[in-house]
């Protein structure tokens, strides 16, 4: 059961749209770690929506930190991606290894209690920022595209994703002010 609870995000939702500004802080979170690729863009593009960008700047303007977390080996990308949005990154992230994580949190002057991790991955991203300590929420790859190892771990994650759902272990909304 807790072996499973380090695979487990609190929600899984469709996109970081579906992550409220307003349950992120009234739930105490001061941090916010993304990851990038099919989470705030499409896999491997620098295709930055209105709505996503609009998104984090509500995050700041509500006074949370945010800090990327990417593994992509697209350094320059990735930076760009930060610079454009005007928050931090953390490249070449070796999630979910605890590092990159470790060094999030130190940027934005956080604790791993006090910050959420929002992506798309549950081996990388729900994984490493479980294993950190932090909270986690899965959302829905933005496009089919990915890396091509990662096509056979969503294979493994749709396993696992069905026995945390038939558990009962993770929510499909997050909803304020409303109580869930
Ligand atoms: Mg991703």
């Amino acid at each position: 059961m807790s072996l499973l609870k380090l695979f487990c995000p609190v929600a899984r939702v469709d996109s970081v749209l579906d992550v409220p500004v307003a349950w992120i802080y009234s739930r105490g979170f001061r941090g916010v770690v993304l990851d990038v690729d099919n989470t705030i863009v499409p896999w491997n593009t620098d295709d930055l929506s209105p709505e996503i960008a609009q998104w984090v700047e509500s995050l700041k303007r509500a006074g949370l930190s945010v800090c990327i977390v990417s593994n992509s080996g697209g350094v320059r990308r990735v930076e760009e991606l930060a610079k454009r949005l005007g928050i931090d990154c953390v490249t070449l992230a070796v999630k979910p290894s605890k590092r990159a994580f470790r060094m999030a949190l130190e940027k934005m002057n956080v604790t791993p209690s006090e910050t959420i991790g929002i992506g798309d991955q549950m081996f990388t991203d729900v994984l490493g920022g479980n294993r950190m300590g932090l909270s986690t929420v899965l959302v829905r790859p933005m496009v089919k595209r990915d890396f091509i190892l990662t096509k056979f771990v969503r294979l493994v994650e749709r396993v696992m994703l069905k026995v945390l759902e038939k558990r009962g272990m993770m929510v499909s909304r997050l909803e304020y002010p409303n109580d869930e």
